[in-house]
């Protein structure tokens, strides 16, 4: 799953609880289940025959999650008879009398016969996805035009139990077998493989999906509604993508490179894509990001790109590649409780760089790398949470930066360790012991132990079943001659050293020599003999450590790394370090062989002392024109355009209408600054198919420069934005729009808008959101006196 930010817990109870894994009393064998859908009472009909046998111990009972259910008949299946039997429910958890006692692996098939309500359901939320009704209703009533109905399921962590009964543990595995009876109109998807398909007399269809492979409860999956499915393959089997009509023209753009990541990920596991087929569906309001359903992937709507965004990246694609990773790792080998969720989702975050690194090359990999340690430093409570959890509040706060940031950069460091050859082989052996079984940390450690020889426990006692990570400080000395010293020091304010093996590359000119070295004490003091000195001594050379670093180097050695340091993050370094000592070789940057880093370093340019020296000038010219990367090429162009110099008018309008949005932005930027009065007409005029960087620097200029007359238009404009951060940027320039209009009516279905927009933000979301929000109306409110001010303060009760 990608999981969005929750908050921390106030009350501290949880820490002494310990998150055990479920006890197995019985286990799933089979599940088999009918469903029909009340679209009007959003409601789900549902029989479900379930097959389970005791684990070990002889058993008369069954305990079986059931939330929020009508239970109108439980029976036993003897042969082809039912017979009734007694149970006990609480709204929760449904207690089953069974007919005799069972002995371990002797089968048994219970009947029940249920309506769910998801909507009437008040269960303790997710962090990941407002609250856990397992089964969404979407739009079910037809009544929001603009919003097609669809129909969803959301498992993890433990809420398809909502919608079917079943042993909703991460320790359970079952193989499938789903009857869906739906409106003929809409198509399905499930686990699994669409077997047959029955048109009935009253206008609806069921769909028959059969998954014979077993797998978690979590992961069990509807879809419906009205998608166009777009197919690829794979070695014979069926890859394919569920979108909306809309989307059908761009849908292999977006998700076009799954076949290519399957294979990749087959042939580096050594293990073949274990499943049936692979699917892939958007559904509307899916507020989790994506989630990893065993076959059976959905994305949330930021999936969607138009082709003309498009152009610029393919914004979604790390993300199709993290739940197309988990298909191994959370869904073949699955998480045994949430305590052990990395072994699910830090390879999954982990998978990112992986196929960044394979597609894009090793600067992409690198970059994803760092962006993701980042990711994790920066949020306040990581540090001090193990990546093995046995104690949380809530389930759902293990979705968080350690769990996938860090978990993800510790498999980076475990790679680099112990060697590509050695950590794939790993992966295969755990993969191959613990397939369509649970797994945990423990058993990552026995695999890597078993391929390698190395006694592991150090590493994962540091790295899994610990917390934090080293704050180091780098010294440099050369006062004994013939002699380089290098001086590693761990300042954090735990008591805890870590113990990290690294290598070092001492350079003389372009030659270099490397020592690989154990970090281990609280200060490390490590020499080397030299008869030139050193231009740089290169620490942690491959880059992979997750620490904070205070690398005392000098502007020489930083000169030298450039040059002659192979790696994204050595070079980026030495240009964080020029543009915060303001030296010209920041420069360099530009023609660096990596686009992200050319367009970071015209991003730095701009506020440094060499901003407009002609040979600056001269280059990003070069890049404005012919870089074969549209966002660098727009950043270049935005750059010339706040010269305001005429010379570049004809750039502006050679790229005016590029298919590109940011280069299209950057060229409308030149055009504005060059003719501010024709600003309005020209924002007016892009503005039917402006999204990204040219929607934004069209809003800014039809909000800013409208006049009252506009006031239809921009209110359109405003309220058919789709719910993001571009949106919640506009808030505050629509407001200060609205305090130029003079209609009171008009002022109030302007803040309608505004309100109407923070009302679909999701609960988790609102404390970001609602300052910003309040802030922008509150100045309104002031600006246009009480009768306002008052229909503000209604509208946000
Ligand atoms: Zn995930």
């Amino acid at each position: 799953m990608m999981a969005q930010p929750g908050d921390e817990p106030q009350d501290t109870s949880w820490k002494k609880i310990l998150r055990e894994s479920n006890p197995k009393i019985n286990d799933l064998v089979h599940t088999k289940l009918d469903v029909k859908f009340d679209y009007a009472k959003a409601y789900l009909y549902g029989k479900a025959w379930i097959t389970l046998k005791p684990h070990f111990y002889n058993t008369d009972s069954l305990l079986l999650d059931a939330k929020g259910m009508d239970i109108k008949e439980v029976s036993m299946i003897i042969g082809t008879a039912k017979s009734k039997l007694k149970y006990d429910y609480d709204g929760m958890l449904l207690r089953i009398t069974l007919d005799k006692m069972y002995k371990a692996g002797e089968n048994y098939t219970v009947y029940i016969d249920y309506t769910s309500k998801p909507n009437e359901l008040t269960v303790k939320g997710s962090a990941a996805i407002t609250d856990a009704k397992g089964l969404y209703f979407i739009n079910p009533k037809g009544e929001d035009k603009n919003k097609p109905t669809q129909i969803w399921t959301q498992g993890e962590t433990e809420a398809n139990s909502v919608w079917m009964p079943t042993i909703d543990k991460p320790n359970q595995k079952s193989t499938e077998e789903i009857y869906m009876t739906v409106p003929s109109k809409y198509v399905t998807l499930s686990n699994g493989l669409l077997m047959s398909q029955k048109t009935n007399t009253d206008g609806t269809r069921t769909d028959y999906w059969k998954m014979d492979l077993p797998h978690a409860p979590y992961l069990f999956f509807m879809g419906v509604g009205e998608f166009s499915i777009i197919k690829d393959s794979y070695k014979g089997k069926e890859v394919c993508y569920y979108v909306e009509k809309e989307y059908a023209p761009v849908a292999r753009t977006i998700f076009g490179h799954t076949p290519e990541m399957i294979k990749f990920y087959s042939e580096k596991l050594g293990i073949e894509f274990p499943w049936q087929k692979y699917a892939q569906i958007v559904g509307r309001d899916y507020v989790s990001g994506a989630m990893e359903n065993t076959t059976a992937t959905l994305h949330q709507e930021s999936a969607y790109q138009n082709a003309r965004e498009l152009v610029d990246g393919v914004g979604w694609e790390s993300t199709i590649a993290h739940e197309l990773f988990h298909q191994w790792f959370g869904d073949l080998v699955t998480a045994e409780s949430w305590s052990h969720i990395t072994v699910n989702e830090s390879f999954a975050n982990y998978s990112e760089t992986l196929w960044d690194e394979y597609k894009n090359g090793k600067d992409a990999g690198d970059m994803q790398n760092y962006n993701d340690m980042q990711g994790y430093l920066q949020g306040p409570g990581n540090p001090a949470k193990d990546l093995v959890r046995f104690h949380y509040a809530d389930k759902e706060d293990v979705f968080d930066g350690v769990s996938y940031n860090k978990g993800g950069r510790v498999l980076h460091m475990l790679r680099n360790y112990v060697g590509d050859d050695a950590f794939f082989k790993s992966l295969n052996n755990y993969l191959t012991t613990n397939k369509f079984k649970a797994g945990e940390a423990g058993m990552l450690r026995l695999a890597f132990e078993d391929i390698t020889g190395k006694d592991m426990n150090w590493f994962w006692n540091q790295w899994y079943y610990g917390s934090g990570h080293p704050i180091v400080k780098i010294d440099y000395n050369y006062d004994t001659p013939g002699k380089a010293m290098v001086i590693i020091e761990q300042t954090q304010k735990t008591d805890k050293v870590f113990r990290l093996p690294l290598a070092i590359d001492v350079y003389t000119g372009a030659a270099k020599k490397r020592y690989n070295v154990w970090v281990e004490n609280k200060i490390d003091t490590f020499s080397f003999n030299y008869n030139q000195k050193p231009d740089l001594i290169n620490v942690d050379a491959d880059k992979v450590m997750l620490w904070v670093k205070t690398d005392n180097k000098s502007a020489e050695n930083y000169v030298h790394q450039i040059k002659y340091a192979p790696n994204y993050l050595d070079r980026k370094e030495a240009l964080d370090y020029f543009a915060k000592k303001n030296m010209p070789e920041l420069a360099n940057g530009l023609t660096d062989k990596y686009a992200p880093l050319r367009r970071s370093t015209i991003a730095k340019l701009e506020k440094s002392k060499i901003a407009e020296d002609a040979k600056v000038m001269e280059t990003m010219e070069k890049i404005a024109n012919t870089d074969a990367d549209r966002r660098t090429k727009a950043a270049a162009i935005g750059y010339l355009a706040k010269t305001s110099n005429a010379k570049y008018k004809a750039l502006y309008e050679k790229n005016i209408n590029d298919s590109s949005y940011s280069v299209a932005g950057a060229a409308l930027e030149g055009l504005i600054g060059l003719e501010p009065a024709r600003s309005y007409e020209l924002a007016k005029k892009y503005s039917n198919d402006a999204k990204g960087d040219l929607g934004d620097v069209v809003n800014e200029i039809i909000i800013k420069d409208g006049t009252e007359a506009d006031f239809d238009f921009i209110a359109k404009r405003f309220d058919e934005m789709p719910l993001s951060q571009e949106k919640l940027q506009a808030v505050s320039t629509f407001a200060s729009y609205l305090e130029k209009v003079q209609n009171i009516a008009n002022v109030k279905k302007g803040i309608d808008a505004i309100t109407k927009f923070r009302n679909a933000v999701p609960e988790q979301f609102r404390g970001f959101v609602d300052p910003m929000i309040k802030g922008a109306l509150t100045k309104l409110g002031k600006a246009k006196g009480k009768e306002i001010d008052d229909y503000i303060t209604n509208g946000l009760k």
